[in-house]
């Protein structure tokens, strides 16, 4: 399984307190998963959680981007012709701009989660293109 975290902090819905908050995305088999759990010392405490590709909450997303950093797709050879179709499928993208978002997604300069360009890589895999995913610092 190939996860990503973050931590930040709220203020709670109950009594305004900052209250603590982790959110995750992780592939599980050939899922996206996503999770964000709230806690705080008054005892509220919620947890949210749903799968699929592009369904977690932006606001999630933008943290894991931020902090959690950018996953950078590592092709060795294979068809580039493959991995345009994938990368179209997975993002929605017209052709040109899944050219475009390929090329980045090999520079590691993509606006894709670490899970998500796992996920990219293993469909890929599944077509016969080696493809591996590689973890690139949040800007923070
Ligand atoms: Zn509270």
């Amino acid at each position: 399984m190939i996860g990503a975290g973050v931590e930040w902090t709220e203020a709670c819905e109950r009594c305004g307190a900052a209250m603590r908050c982790e959110g995750g995305q992780a592939l599980v088999r050939d899922r996206l998963e996503w999770g964000i759990e709230y806690r705080c010392a008054c005892g509220a405490a919620t947890m949210v959680c749903g799968d699929g590709f592009g369904e977690e909450p932006p606001g999630l997303r933008a943290r894991l981007l931020a902090e959690g950093g950018r996953g950078r797709l590592l092709l060795a050879g294979g068809s580039r012709v493959a991995a345009l179709a994938e990368v179209r499928t997975l993002f929605g993208l017209g052709l040109g701009a899944a050219g475009a978002a390929l090329t980045a997604l090999v520079a590691g300069t993509y606006g894709a989660t670490v899970p998500e360009v796992a996920l990219l890589a293993r469909r890929l895999r599944g077509r016969g293109v080696e493809a591996e995913v590689e973890a690139v610092d949040g800007a923070g």
